[in-house]
Formats: structure tokens, sequence, C-alpha cells
């Protein structure tokens, strides 16, 4: 389908302009020329589509075909996918060798094979997809859209297959083939389009809609070049490379050539002065949104909602205005920078560049969904006043903002509706969930920019702006600083658009992602908007993961496990993840805890073959597994933990062999990466593999303490490490992490958490008890003090903490090659130390003892380690995605009628 969002004036200007070259063109100016009665209305022409003949509809409400059976020629397309048993699996896959793939039988390799079994596999996916699509049109539920810039979904093979219930019969079917299905799902490539937690987070929560029957969709961009590889130089420098994942065709996507919108840039926007507040946008450069389907099966039943990505293509071959003013140059650059829209997945985590093709792209993805969206629900033949009763947009973080002037626009421009209504109908329906309270990561737009590409928003702003300012003025008279902090513009030169104001205003609810940030949102950022607009509009929905990928998926021994000992088949607790607290009383099992041990062990030995093929090294099983992986980032704080190591290894040093003997056996692992812009970060992770490179090679000590870093950290490698650590380092510090998910999928694995009292550790630790866990570190409401102090007060180091001079000392005089390298990481320790080294260095080393001294009982160890697992369930994103249907989208579960298709 092609919805033409396209002012009339533009049809007539592209249609003179071939006849009536540029130079010849006086332009009149266009509120005289249009006949304001005449624009406006959003021209959608009709589709011309037919039913084919002979096609049975869907059944009615009690599950009757609406037709008559037994005549001839009806039929039901998709009514069935590829059978469950083995030999039809067999026959499918051999089907696509030969037919899609166009391969022979006798000349096929795993990549082959992968893209084989892939193919058989959505042929069932699309009939679920389709039976689900169709369902939701019938029943025309209330639906909600999850806008996220970043789907970091890694890879589908395997998760489609244990959400389908079909992982034995393809494991046979593929085996009997020759092949082995392990090799084969290594093959995929992950989907990368997102930098961490925030996308891995809108990946868990499709999973858990659909599983929940719930009428989710995903929207965003197709990059054609998602999170950079990294690589890792001989100096240790973090080398970045492209990641083409989309080269050996991508088998999960379904391109919609037909479902097309168009999104305008620059131009100029007139106001109308006709009374309406309308106003007339034309010019510009239009580039075509084309739309490509993701199906995102349930777990065990047949919903199977969909993720939409937009691929941004020039709308003609090249542009006409340049062509006709006899530039042929400009012409074909500006069809590239059609296409560069959704080329790259912008590698920065907790950081806000003011770039304009970044904006281009928040604007280029909010624009064609709501279109979509709007075009979906108008098919439903109610008013748009009805709009928020059948739509709820949830925006992952502010990158969405835009979408709050845009379907103001729609409303005032295009469908004719007065200020007041169109703001009643857009905040009831849109949602903002914040992820952050870091300064430098609060989105905000130069006002010049804005006004450049998006010039009729940048009015809408503003006047949402002044009648919000107004409105503030009515209820504190006279209090001029308020006005100036909650205003959606901030002063200064540029000016910027504040897009954190932006979407709390322009909403209905906000949340923060676990109870302390959601109070630090409340109490900081936007402790204004709660005096002014009331508490009730600030939630909490506490982040989670879905069980099934970082569980069942990534370690299937334990689920094996906790289904024998629970008695319950894994689709009843993979589904209701509280059933976990059953396993408590076998904590106190002796052979219970030596299975438990046991599984964790061949994890670490699975981690240890990884790194032997990887980097060739020989890893300790028998040591203890420490593990920090994610993002590298200041507040997370991997420097501590480098630090840290180093403490260690100079103890030791300084440890006579007797004394060593006593030690703790622990090998550490790192993985993450730093935003290429990002200096410091780009520094620690040098520092870490060149202090890997003197601790592994040193006789003395490596039996009782190695190091990895492990590069490209990706889903498919956290699937790797989080079943075997035995411990996983969550050490932000506190009041900068909002939540973190993956302190989460360790915990639900087994893994004990080292940790700071910050973001969803505190829930943690609250489920297992406080002496399951080990805390330490200085509290949030210190913070602000301390760096006051560090600012005014400054203590020396060596004064402060001696212990943390001394390694720095060290890492300074060159201990792991020059120390020159360093100093500007050194330094920021030694200087404003704003994340609190310092301060929590102490507290740390005491913290790693305390893990030494709890890991040499082992049965204590064990009994922690399935306690910890137990008492996961809060953790589970269905619990999450529920919070939001039932709080703040107010959404039904909308199951498919069971049984086959027809
Ligand atoms: C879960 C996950 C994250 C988030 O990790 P945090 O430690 O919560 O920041 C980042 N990247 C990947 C690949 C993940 O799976």
């Amino acid at each position: 389908m092609t919805s033409i969002v396209k002012p009339r004036s533009y049809i007539i200007k592209t249609r003179f302009f071939p006849f009536f070259p540029f130079r010849f063109f006086t332009p009149l100016p266009m509120t005289s020329v249009i006949d304001p009665s005449t624009i406006g209305k959003p021209r959608r022409p009709r589709r011309h589509v037919r039913t084919l003949t002979g096609y049975l509809p869907d059944t009615d409400e009690a599950g009757e075909a609406k037709w008559p059976r037994g005549e001839e020629k009806i039929w039901r397309a998709g009514t069935r996918g590829v059978d469950s048993d083995v030999p039809s699996i067999t026959k499918s896959f051999v089907n696509h060798v030969q037919t899609s793939l166009a391969r022979q039988a006798y000349n096929l390799d795993n990549l082959g094979a992968y893209q084989a079994a892939a193919l058989s596999v959505r042929d069932s996916l699309l009939v679920n997809w389709n039976d689900t699509q169709m369902n939701y049109t019938r029943k025309a539920p209330k639906r909600a859209y999850y806008l996220s810039l970043e789907f970091l979904m890694g890879r589908t093979l395997d998760n489609a297959l244990l959400n389908l219930g079909l992982k034995e019969p393809y494991a046979k079917g593929i085996k009997g083939l020759g092949f082995s299905i392990e090799d084969i799902l290594e093959q995929e490539r992950d989907a990368g389009l997102g930098n961490g937690g925030l996308g891995r987070l809108a990946a868990c929560y499709l999973d858990s809609a659909a599983t929940q029957e719930l009428p989710v969709w995903g929207y965003g961009l197709r990059y054609k070049y998602g999170i950079f590889q990294q690589l890792i130089s001989p100096e240790g420098n973090q080398l970045e490379a492209p990641d083409p994942w989309l080269d050996n065709q991508n088998p999960w996507e379904l391109p919609r050539l037909d479902v097309t919108y168009e999104i305008r840039f620059y131009g100029q926007a007139d106001r109308l002065n006709d009374g309406t507040g309308r106003a007339l946008w034309t010019g510009g450069q239009e580039v075509l949104a084309v739309a490509y389907d993701v199906m995102i099966p349930g777990y065990g039943h047949r919903t199977t909602n969909n993720l939409r990505l937009w691929e941004s293509k020039p709308k003609r071959g090249f542009d006409l205005n340049s062509f006709n003013a006899g530039n042929y140059e400009a012409a074909v650059e500006s069809s590239n920078s059609a296409a560069a829209i959704t080329a790259v997945l912008y590698p920065n985590d907790h950081t806000s560049f003011g770039k304009e093709l970044r904006l281009k792209q928040q604007y280029f993805w909010t624009a064609a969904s709501l279109a979509d969206i709007i075009r979906r629900f108008k098919n439903l033949g109610k008013p748009m006043t009805k709009f928020p009763e059948y739509v709820a947009i949830q925006l992952n973080d502010t990158h969405p903002t835009l979408a709050i002037p845009e379907l103001m626009r729609i409303l005032i421009d295009e469908e004719d509706f007065d200020w007041d209504t169109a703001w009643q109908i857009v905040t009831q329906t849109f949602f903002y969930t914040n992820h952050t309270v870091l300064p430098e990561a609060l989105e905000k737009w130069p006002v010049p920019l804005i006004e450049h590409v998006l010039p009729r928003h940048l009015q809408i702003i503003y006047d949402i702006n002044l009648f919000f300012l107004q409105s503030v003025e009515r209820k504190f008279p006279g209090d001029r600083d308020r006005l100036a902090r909650m205003s959606l513009i901030e002063e200064g030169t540029p000016k910027q658009v504040r897009m954190a104001f932006l979407a709390c205003i322009g909403s209905r609810k906000v949340n923060g992602v676990a109870e302390l940030h959601s109070d630090l949102v409340r109490t900081t950022i936007l402790k204004d908007f709660v005096e002014f607009e009331g508490i009730s509009k600030f939630g909490n929905v506490t982040n989670g993961i879905t069980p099934r990928r970082w569980l069942d998926q990534c370690n299937p021994e334990l689920s094996a496990l906790i289904s024998k000992t629970l008695k319950l088949e894994k689709d009843v607790w993979l589904k209701d993840l509280t059933k976990l607290e059953g396993l408590l009383p076998f904590a106190e099992e002796k052979k219970f805890r030596r299975e438990w041990t046991a599984i964790k062990q061949r994890n670490k030995e699975r981690l240890a073959h990884y790194v032997q093929t990887t980097l060739g090294y020989t890893v300790n099983t028998n040591a203890l597994f420490d593990v920090q992986i994610k993002r590298l980032h200041e507040y997370k704080r991997q420097t501590l933990n480098i630090l840290g190591v180093i403490h260690r290894y100079l103890s030791l040093k300084n440890m006579t062999p007797a004394q060593r003997k006593k030690a703790i056996p622990r090998v550490v692992f790192f993985a993450g990466k730093a935003a290429p812009a990002y200096y410091i970060a780009k520094l620690t992770i040098r520092l870490i593999v060149n202090v890997a490179r003197v601790i592994n090679n040193d006789p003395e000590t490596k039996e009782y303490l190695t190091l990895f870093f492990l590069p490209d950290y990706s889903v498919s490698l956290a699937e790797i490490l989080i079943p075997a650590s035995d411990i996983s380092q969550h050490i932000s510090t506190a009041g900068t992490e909002a939540s973190g998910t993956s302190n989460m999928k360790f915990c639900l694995n087994g893994g004990l958490l080292l940790g700071t009292v910050d973001g969803a550790n505190i829930e943690i630790a609250e489920e297992v008890g406080e002496a399951n866990v080990f805390f330490f570190g200085h509290l949030t409401p210190a913070v602000e003090d301390i760096r006051y102090q560090h600012l005014y007060h400054p203590v020396p180091i060596e004064t402060k903490c001696p212990a943390l001079a001394n390694v720095i000392d060290q890492v300074s005089q060159g201990l792991f090659g020059p120390g020159d390298v360093y100093e500007p990481l050194l330094n920021t320790i030694r200087q404003t130390d704003y994340y609190l080294l310092t301060d929590d260095f102490d507290s740390y080393i005491a913290a790693l003892a305390m893990v030494d001294e709890a890991y040499a009982d082992k049965e204590e160890w064990a009994k922690k380690s399935i306690r910890t697992t137990a008492k996961m369930g809060k953790f589970s994103s269905d619990r999450a995605i529920m919070e939001y249907a039932e709080s703040y989208w107010n959404l039904e579960p909308t199951p498919v009628p069971p049984g086959p298709a027809l």
C-alpha cells in the first residue's frame, strides 16, 4: 500500500518544474496561491485490491466459517506451515535447498544449511504471523506500539525453534542429513541493531509481549550496518570495522515494498493565518520509507507479532529539483543522502551528539511509524478522537520524541483539528520511558538545526512551549526561575530543545526502569514537572529479561535440571518464572547441589573452549570465574575493576609461594565496546589488554590470576559468558546505572552478584536476600556531597587511599607498558574523580576478599547460587511487559484461536 503524505501544492510544483526551469520561475507566496480549504486533507488513494476468487475469509466469533464449506472453489491461504514430524521437516529443508537457494544436495555448506533451515522455520512462523495479524484485524483490540531506535535481537533461528517447540525434530532432521544443528546455529550473524541494555530490553519486551499474546508491534530502523565489529590491535587499542550483517541475506525479514511513505525534510513552513493555526510545509527533500517486517513468535503458542523496520530510499533515482536546475551532481548527491539515513546505527551509548543525520534518522523513523499506525487505525473507520482508545505508543527513551510534534502536525495541518483537541489526543496516546539521569545522555537538539531540518516541527514545539509555560505561570504566578527551568527551550548559544521535557509533557505517563532510578527521575531531572503535574503521572516499571533466551536457550542443561526438579514442563515455569521458588528447598540437598555445580562447571568449560579457540589461551576452569561484560563507560567503572585486578596481582607478587598456595585462583573476563569517540573508555580497554599480557605470562602468579578481554561483545557472546560466571560485577557509581539487565541474566543463571547499591541491584538483593549478594561502596545520597568535596576540599590519593595510589603509581611507572599512555585515564582519578573510585576502592577490595572467602566454602556457595536463581522470578520481562500493558497501555491479551488455521 502506498500512502502519500504530500500537500497538494507539492504536486503542482513538481508538475510544472520540468517545463519551467527554476531560474525563470518567480515563486509566489504560498499563502496567496493556495485555497486553504483545498489543502491539509490527507490524500490516501484507494488501493486496487481484490479478493482472490473462492477465498474463504476469516471465521466468525463462534469459530464457524462465514462461507459455507464444501464448495469446490473455497480455499484458504496459508493453512499450514511445515508439519512438526521429522520427514516433513527434512522434505521442507531439501525443498528450500533446491528451490529457494538453487543449490545442489551434494554441494551444501553450513551456511547454506543454515539458510535452508531458516527458510523452512520461517514457513511455519509465517502461518502463525498471518493468523495473528488477521486475528488482530478481526477483533480490533487496542494496540500498543513500542518505538525504539534500537533492537538488539541477536540470533533468531534457535529462538524461533524454541518458541515453536520444534527444536528436537529439526535437530534430528538436520542430523539425518549429515549436518549438526549446533554448527548450523553458529552460522547465523547477530542482528546487532543496538548498543547495549536499551536495545536488548526492546528485544526482550517483544519476546514477552508475543508470549503474553499482547497486540504489540515494534517500530525501528533497518540499519544496513549494525553496531560495529570490535577488533583489538596489537597495542591493545579498540578498532572498529563495519558490520555488514545483511550481506548473506537475512531470511528473517519480509520486505514490504508496497508499504511505503514519503517523508519530508527541510523546505519551508508557512502559517496559513486563516485562524485555524494550520501551516503548509512544502519543498525540501522527500525520502521514501520502505517497510521490512520481522516476525516475533511468542513462546508456546501461535501469537506471532511484528517488528517493522524502515529503510530509507531516494524517492526517485535522483532529485528532480536539482536536475531541473542543471545540477546533475547535486542530484546524485541527494539520492545518496536519502539512502544514508538508515545506513548505520550511531554507536553511542549514554551520550548524545547533535548530529544532523541522527536527527533525520529520528524523524524519518517516527514519521513513517506514525503514518503507518494512523493508516491502520483509520481502517477501523473510527474518528481520530478515538485514537487513544485504540492506540498506545511507548517512547523508548527520548529518541522518538519527535512523534509528539509530528502527531500534532498531522492532527492540525492534515486533519483540521483545533490545538486543544489535538493536544488532548496526543497526551492520551504517548508514554515515555526515561533510561538515564546522566547529564551527557539527556538529548538536546539545537534550535537552528531543528528549524533547518524540520521547520514546521519547530513552530509546533514553540507553540507547545508557549501554552505549557502559560499554564505553569497560572499555577505558579511570578515564578520566573521556575519558568526558565521548565521551558522546553534551554537558553544559550545556540538555544536547545530539551527532549526529555517534551517527552514528559506530551505523554500520559512517565516511568523509570528500576525503583531507585524512578525515584531519581522524580526528585531530580523532572522534579518541577512532578510538582506541576502531580506524582501519579510518574511511575516505575523495573526492567526484565526473557527467560527463554537468557536461561533455556543459553543454559539448556540448567533448564532441564530445573524442569526435572520442579517436576514441571519447562513451558510452565518459563511462562511463570516465580515458579523457580520451588528450587529453594533443594538448596539443602547435597545431591542437587552437586548436579547444579556440575552444570556450572560444564558451562565454564564451554567458555574455556571458546577462549582457547579464539584467543589461543588455556583457561583454568577450577578457578573462580569473575565476569564484567557491558558497554565501556566511566560510570560503569571497568577502571575500578582493572585497578582491582592489578591490586590483586601486586598482592600475589608480595606473597611467599606458601602464602600464594592459599589464594583462591581467579580468572577475570571483560568484554564490551566503547563508543569510537570515547577516548577515556578506549584507554581503559587498552589498559585491560596490556595488564592481561603481563599477568597471563607471569609464571609466579598465572596459576592464581589470569585476565581476558574478549573482543566484540554481542548477544551471542553474552550467551556463552553468562552461564559460566561464578561472580559478575555491576559496580557503577551509586545513582548512575538506571537499572542494568545483565545483572538479572547472571543471577538467573546462578551467578552471584558483586555490585554497588544501584539500579536493579537493589531489587535483586531485596529478592535474593543481602546474604546472597556482595555489596560495597557509597550510597546514592552521599555522591553529590563527595563530588563537592573532591572539587573544593581535595585530599591527595596517597592519604585517602594508599592502596589505590600504589596501583596507579605502578601503571604510571610502566609496569604494563609505557605509562604515559595511561596518564589521561589516571588523571580522571587523580583530579576530579567524578565517579568516586578513590572513595569506593577500599570497600571494593574488601568485597572481593569476601567473595574469595565465600567461594572457599563450595557447599555454601552452591546454596547461594541456587537461592539466587530461585528468587529471580520478578525479573522476567513477562512481568515487566504486563505492568506496561495493565497500568499504562490498558491492553488485553488477544489470543489467536487454537487449533489449525483451517
Ligand atoms: C544485557 C546486555 C547488555 C546490558 O548489560 P548491562 O550490564 O545491563 O549494561 C548489553 N549488551 C548485551 C549484548 C546484552 O545482552
